[in-house]
């Protein structure tokens, strides 16, 4: 490589990515295929791996190295320069947070898991509460010891999204929450009348794996270069971008849940194999952050994959070729209608795309008052229940289909949650300016032709990896940074007509 970089920096920066790429081996192996009994293990063995991992990072021949590259700058391409700062900024959190401070977070981490699951079964938030409190004080201190200018939660938000804060992302947010909420009430009124499709019909579990990797070959996800898996809770892993791992979940009565868990995934997936192969095993081979990750996914699966252009050449290949008597019948209004219907639910990961944002907002607001310790803990429930009733109008009869639904701030992830909404607001920014640049996109999706968008974000987004944060990404290719007006827009548009209302 001519980067000017000097190849003893550049063979850390290898050897690290190698060994991201080990770790994201044995994590997607352990979570599709590892005998039962391999797991305390795999536990062990993905310990020292990260373990490595970490000495490797905080070697201080490694700071050094990095320091001189970034001061006598002259010498190196942008790229380089970049690359170096990108892991400088890594080894700076890692070097700032004590040894005794990692080990009490992994197990109050563990611990906080386990009383999550038990507090699940009784269904009772106060029998998580003390692990999580212990958590949550672990984080705080590590978001001290990160460092901040007075808003912990920007320390912590920092490790999913770089370069985002709380004084930007705030404003954003609940302008959108504020747009939803009566736009949830007017969508609900006029709501179509969708068919149950699942109502005792078996969709042949063959038939869906078969359908989802045509899916993947017309989008372009290079399956010499991937593949595809089963596991529970479907994920995109792997070890290289010449090596992208897409699970999915097939459920013989509701095939939705493979067919759009695909989708979402190769979104993620194509991504990840979009990266410019000169920045492979380095750190720009690397997506900016979660929300433009999620940006890929909610772009194919929301904006194209539940979206009329898309089904008006699929839905006549999926019934009459794949499951000919399950879906006899039925119509493409109808099969519309069934995938985007909009109605206010306690769990977020099955509600639809319009109210999927104030489950988020539920989230951010509260975690934004517990990082800032501005929330006394056993209150969180009532907290909670109190927003979903204001925001979505329904009320959950207990913590397990409340609070306690999600695993993230058991995980201890504080800071992920409003991710999920850049990814959506992001999503529809970037459909808007492939549209622009794609006069004929919606024809393209009619004839069942993925490739133009799919080579457009990777020549405008994948093959950039980290060379731009992510809000800087965005605004490079759609003349505008984080906004909610796409989004918005998109919305309005898509259910307006669903719905015959008025523009
Ligand atoms: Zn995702």
């Amino acid at each position: 490589m001519k980067s000017g970089m000097d190849t003893w920096l550049l063979s850390r920066m290898q050897e690290l990515k190698d060994l991201q790429g080990l770790i994201g081996l044995a994590t997607w192996d352990q979570e599709t295929y590892l005998p039962a009994k391999a797991a305390p293990a795999r536990a062990h063995q993905l310990a020292t791996l990260q373990g490595l991992h970490h000495e490797r990072l905080v070697d201080p021949r490694l700071g050094d190295a990095l320091a001189r590259a970034l001061s006598d700058g002259a010498g190196l391409s942008d790229d380089a320069r970049t690359m170096a700062a990108i892991l400088h900024r890594e080894r700076e959190r890692e070097v700032r947070v004590p040894a005794a401070l990692v080990k009490a977070l992994a197990e109050a981490q563990s611990h906080a898991l386990h009383a999550w699951r038990e507090a699940r079964k009784e269904r009772r938030f106060a029998r998580f509460q003390p692990a999580l409190q212990r958590l949550l004080a672990l984080r705080r201190e590590q978001a001290d010891a990160y460092g901040h200018d007075g808003e912990r939660y920007d320390a912590l938000l920092e490790g999913y999204e770089p370069g985002m804060r709380v004084s930007r992302l705030t404003p954003v947010l609940t302008a959108l929450r504020e747009q939803l909420i009566p736009m949830v009430g007017r969508l609900t009124a006029s709501a179509p009348k969708a068919p149950d499709l699942f109502d005792g019909r078996r969709y042949d579990k063959d038939a869906q794996w078969r359908f989802t990797l045509r899916l993947l070959a017309d989008m372009g996800f290079d399956l010499e270069a991937g593949r595809q898996d089963l596991s529970i809770h479907p994920f995109t892993g792997g070890t290289h971008p010449l090596d992208v791992r897409l699970t999915t979940h097939v459920d013989e009565s509701q095939p939705l849940s493979a067919l759009f868990s695909t989708i979402h995934e190769a979104g993620h997936g194509l991504y990840e194999q979009g990266f410019a192969p000169e920045l492979h095993r380095t750190p720009l081979a690397a997506v900016p952050s979660m929300g433009l990750h999620e940006s890929q996914s909610r772009l194919w699966e929301n904006i194209i994959g539940r979206g009329r252009p898309f089904w008006e050449h699929y839905f006549p290949i999926l019934r009459d070729d794949y499951f000919p008597q399950a879906l006899a019948g039925v119509s493409l209004e109808d099969f519309l209608a069934a995938v985007n219907q909009v109605r206010p639910s306690l769990i977020r990961i099955e509600s639809d795309e319009v109210t999927y944002n104030l489950h988020i907002a539920v989230r951010y607001e509260l975690e934004l008052l517990l990082v800032r310790d501005a929330l006394p803990l056993d209150e969180l429930p009532a907290a909670w229940n109190e927003r979903m009733a204001r925001y979505l109008g329904v009320t959950p009869p207990d913590d397990t289909q409340g609070v306690l639904q999600d695993i993230h701030w058991a995980w201890g992830e504080l800071g992920y949650f409003p991710t999920y909404s850049l990814g959506n607001l992001y999503s529809a920014s970037l459909h808007r300016a492939a549209a622009r640049d794609l006069p004929d996109l919606d024809g393209h999706l009619r004839r069942g032709e993925l490739r133009p968008l799919r080579d457009w974000l990777r020549e405008h987004v994948h093959q950039h990896g980290f060379r731009l944060p992510a809000e800087e990404r965005v605004r490079r290719v759609t003349g505008q940074g984080l906004t909610d007006t796409d989004f918005l827009s998109y919305l309005r548009d898509k259910y307006g007509a669903l719905h015959g209302l008025a523009p």
